[in-house]
């Protein structure tokens, strides 16, 4: 079934050639992982058009393993196009390219946004004399003061992190389209299961993969996933920019993304359940989640996420979080060393539990000023629910949180 070089080739020529191509005409339920970073074909004419991209020729122009990822992403998302890059970050910074910031432009990013996300955009702003505005999406006022500002782009979280606040987007992407704005959601802490972004108006969904879509923290990657004359500008400059996702990645990605939609109806029921539990205890000031009737965020979240956006389940996300009462920096510390089921861990999405002190993790690269106008406390605890039995969970949280605040 594979083709073998001629008989009368050398050792060294048959060790290099041989089982190299198979031909078979059967599918693997499970695509292969093509490691090839050059591929060869038998005419001229279709190598020709697979440097324009219609083939795979060359890793850099596109490759097997990333175009299957790009197509599962974007049926997941509703859209017509993804294109996928080596960490969330890159995805970000290909979209800031492709807008062609000029100086005197308006750029706006969530207040209470992902920390290493809006340093960049910061840093990218500051580059290309582009005013930035930071708004609280969630706030009353987030869409009149969009109208006001007249930016070129602006830049939302699906739910913010650390402190999972959630915006109604089509009310923001009409302010944005009103004045013709761009739309960018980075929608990595709800992920396509929970939320369809494009259907909501927004212009670009961005995902960091390596979060709930990978799920098993085994491979970073980012996607953007538009229109196709929106994706289309993105790899071209992707061949340029040489910003690709490895076949590897690509694959244990995929394979990830096989059960996102299982998983993430299994986190959102764990988190809820743990969100309750941690609720009755008196040794915690807040308890953020908007899965809880009581939480600010409950009627937008119940509007976005679930049967009205027409992704599955009904829940509220994986993310939980909360203040342990009058814990300062150390106290966190502590809590992160007396968990023995979770694990403390700077990222969310995995299948076993993962614990973050936020202000010195994932808020870490903003100024305490910047820390403080967004909300975020040196007593906050940020847990991304995996999908252990959600009782063993809390009990070990709300014991670590015992050990953590020490005989009062
Ligand atoms: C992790 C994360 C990113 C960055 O993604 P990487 O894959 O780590 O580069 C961007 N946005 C959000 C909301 C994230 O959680």
């Amino acid at each position: 079934m594979s083709s073998t070089p001629g008989k009368n080739l050398g050792a060294r020529t048959v060790a290099v050639h041989a089982g190299s191509r198979l031909s078979s005409l059967s599918e693997p339920i499970s695509p292969a992982i093509h490691v090839a970073a050059v591929s060869y074909f038998d005419d001229a004419e279709t190598l020709d058009g697979a440097l324009d991209g219609k083939d795979f020729t060359y890793l850099r122009i596109a490759g097997q393993n990333a175009a299957l990822l790009e197509e599962a992403i974007a049926a997941l998302e509703g859209a017509e196009d993804c294109a996928v890059f080596p960490s969330g970050m890159a995805a970000i910074k290909a979209v800031f390219e492709a807008e062609k910031l000029q100086p005197g432009d308006v750029v706006v990013i969530p207040l209470d946004g992902y920390g290493a996300s809006r340093s960049l955009m910061k840093a990218l702003c500051a580059e290309r004399g582009v005013t930035l505005h930071s708004v609280a999406f969630s706030s009353p006022g987030a869409a009149a003061k969009i109208q006001e500002l007249k930016p070129k782009l602006v830049v939302a979280e699906s739910m913010t992190n650390p402190l999972l606040s959630v915006a109604d987007l089509p009310a923001i992407a009409d302010a944005c389209h009103a004045v013709g704005a761009v739309f960018m959601v980075d929608a990595t802490f709800t992920s396509p299961a929970l939320q369809k972004v494009l259907a909501q108006g927004a212009d670009y969904a961005v995902q960091s993969t390596t979060k709930w879509i990978n799920g098993h923290s085994d491979a970073a990657g980012g996607a953007v996933s538009g229109t196709r004359a929106r994706i289309a500008p993105l790899k071209a400059a992707r061949i340029l920019h040489g910003a690709i996702l490895g076949p590897f990645e690509a694959w244990l990605t995929l394979r990830g993304l096989r059960t996102l939609p299982l998983r993430m109806r299994e986190h959102c029921a764990n988190a809820l359940a743990l969100a309750e539990r941690l609720s009755q205890s008196k040794l915690l000031e807040r308890v953020l989640y908007p899965g809880l009737p009581s939480n600010p965020h409950h009627a937008v979240a119940k509007k976005m996420f679930g049967a009205s956006s027409g992704s599955s389940g009904g829940g509220f996300g994986g993310m939980v979080a909360f203040e342990i009462r009058g814990a300062a920096r150390p106290d966190g510390f502590k809590f992160l060393e007396a968990v023995k089921l979770a694990k403390p861990a700077p990222s969310l999405g995995d299948v076993a539990t993962l614990v973050m002190h936020a202000a010195s993790a994932s808020a870490r690269r903003m100024t305490p000023e910047e820390r403080a106008a967004a909300g975020i406390g040196e007593n906050l605890i940020r847990v991304s629910v995996g999908l252990e039995d959600p009782d063993d969970v809390a009990d070990d949280l709300i014991q670590a949180v015992r050990t953590a605040r020490g005989p009062r």
